[in-house]
């Protein structure tokens, strides 16, 4: 009933392989079994070991969660401003940063992080982010409690904060020898755009060990790292033996629409996309920063469509019949490509569309050019933009060809989910100058890294990482400029 995709597939493949747990009531969350529906059927498919950690996260988290008189003992210790000595359980808290791929990039790399050093993981859910997302876990919640003691998130954790673990380590307030109990209640792990004094050697992370409460935030896929990590080389192999899908497991995972968001992405979907033989997805963002003239833009997408064969070819010499009369399209093709475009502008889906209606395709095929929303500009501060954000980055998951913008963690996450190498349009090097090429095809599914890591661990200063050790699965790449905050 839920969507015109076929509903007769096996158990195996409504819970993604395993991936998902069985255990929720299909109509709370009605995304999280259907949304595979909706895609080609992935190339990856979890390995035996991840399904087992999952179902082993599951229980912690289900026994030291919210609800659990465990976790109201940690919340005491935390209230008492002391690291308790000994816990049965830990907890690594996300606070959101910047907008919502970066968040999700953040909230994926986060849970990793829980995963690998067995910590609970808990979601400051702000009111523009509550209720985005399905919980993710059975029986349990990953939201904190009202009356959490820490509540004022932005003001307490800043690059200043006392309780941020670079500046308790850069003023040798900590050390591996420092007892448990004489460490403050809870540590900050500052990882906003920048991997790299924060806390990714072998020393650090066993002083970060000691702590019973953590809170992350960041706005990058720091999950990256832990590739670099010796201490987690062995079990990451076991989880990912294919280093190019762990964002994709994890968000495919982690990340189910609510049902107030899956609403428009089904009806979305139902209205423009469901008879599509074929979906091209394009994701246009033109950055602040990166202010791309329309004209410039929108001629490197032609060329990128050129050079890469993406959207359909348009008869370009308008041939007229002997009657006078338009010729009919030569091809005879009847099948219908439905171009998906998201961007805050409504110019290039006007453009596009226009030039669709005026010319038949070389094939004959017909083109349908949709775009859900065109918000002008960004508003994460408002929880209905961040709602229509999420789900046309699901719809964009549902194409099957994705071009997508450089450096926007939207398109990451996008492409992420579907499982899906995506045509990255390049960008320039100034807002006038042209992109060459126009665009390439990304190595990987996994979201780009947008910092090169700077410093690891005994190496030197400037050294590159990525080229020491090819370990990590989304490399930084040079079109990858960092962003300015
Ligand atoms: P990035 O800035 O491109 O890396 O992506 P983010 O998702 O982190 O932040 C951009 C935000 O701008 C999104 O979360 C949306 O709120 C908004 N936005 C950008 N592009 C689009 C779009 O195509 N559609 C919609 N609905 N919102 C967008």
């Amino acid at each position: 009933e839920e969507t015109s995709a076929s509903s007769t597939l096996h158990d195996n493949d409504r819970l993604l392989g395993g991936l998902l747990s069985p255990a929720f009531d299909k109509h709370s969350c009605r995304s999280r079994y259907a949304s595979s529906l909706y895609r080609r059927r992935s190339p990856f498919r979890p390995f035996a070991y991840l399904v087992e950690r999952l179902r082993r996260y599951e229980a912690l988290h289900k026994r030291c969660g919210p609800g659990s008189a465990l976790f109201d003992e940690a919340v005491e210790h935390l209230r008492s401003g002391r690291n308790a000595a000994r816990s049965e359980c830990q907890y690594v808290v996300w606070t959101p940063f910047n907008g919502l791929g970066n968040r999700m990039l953040a909230l994926a790399s986060t849970f990793l992080y829980a995963l690998l050093t067995d910590r609970v993981l808990l979601v400051h859910a702000p009111p523009e982010f509550d209720g985005l997302f399905c919980e993710p876990f059975p029986g349990s919640s990953w939201t904190l409690p009202a009356d959490f003691p820490i509540t004022d998130f932005d003001g307490v954790l800043t690059m200043w904060s006392p309780t941020s673990y670079k500046n308790m380590r850069h003023g040798d307030r900590i050390s591996n020898a420092t007892a448990e109990q004489s460490l403050p209640a809870y540590v900050f792990l500052d990882l906003i755009q920048s991997f790299t004094d924060a806390a990714f050697c072998e020393a650090d992370q066993q002083v970060l060990a000691k702590f019973n409460w953590m809170v992350i935030k960041s706005d990058v896929y720091f999950a990256a790292m832990f590739f670099l990590m010796p201490a987690y080389e062995r079990e990451l192999a076991r989880l990912f033996p294919e280093k190019e899908a762990v964002f994709h497991h994890l968000a495919r995972y982690l990340f189910h629409p609510s049902n107030d968001v899956w609403g428009i992405v089904h009806r979305f979907h139902e209205a423009y996309l469901a008879s599509a033989d074929e979906r091209v997805g394009l994701q246009v963002r033109v950055f602040p920063e990166m202010p791309i003239p329309f004209d410039n833009m929108y001629g490197q997408i032609i060329r990128c469509s050129e050079q890469e064969g993406l959207l359909p070819k348009l008869v370009h010499t308008v041939v007229t019949a002997a009657n006078g009369s338009s010729a009919v399209a030569p091809g005879g093709s009847t099948t219908l490509t439905s171009i998906l475009v998201t961007s805050l502008l409504p110019d290039y889906y006007d453009r596009i569309r226009g030039v669709y209606h005026a010319s038949p395709t070389e094939t004959g095929e017909y083109v349908a050019v949709h775009q859900p929303s065109h918000e002008r500009e960004q508003h994460t501060e408002a929880r209905g933009h961040n709602q229509r954000a999420l789900a046309e980055i699901y719809l964009l998951s549902f194409c099957d060809r994705i071009v997508t913008s450089a450096v926007s963690t939207f398109g990451y996450v996008a492409h992420g989910l579907a499982g899906v190498r995506p045509w990255v349009l390049l960008r320039p090097p100034s807002p006038v100058a042209r992109a060459e090429p126009a665009c390439v095809r990304s190595e990987t599914v996994e979201p780009c890294l947008q910092a090169l890591p700077r410093r690891m661990c005994g190496t030197a200063e400037g050294s590159d990482i990525g080229a020491l050790r090819a370990l990590a699965p989304g490399r930084a790449r040079d079109h990858e400029v960092r962003r300015g905050m």
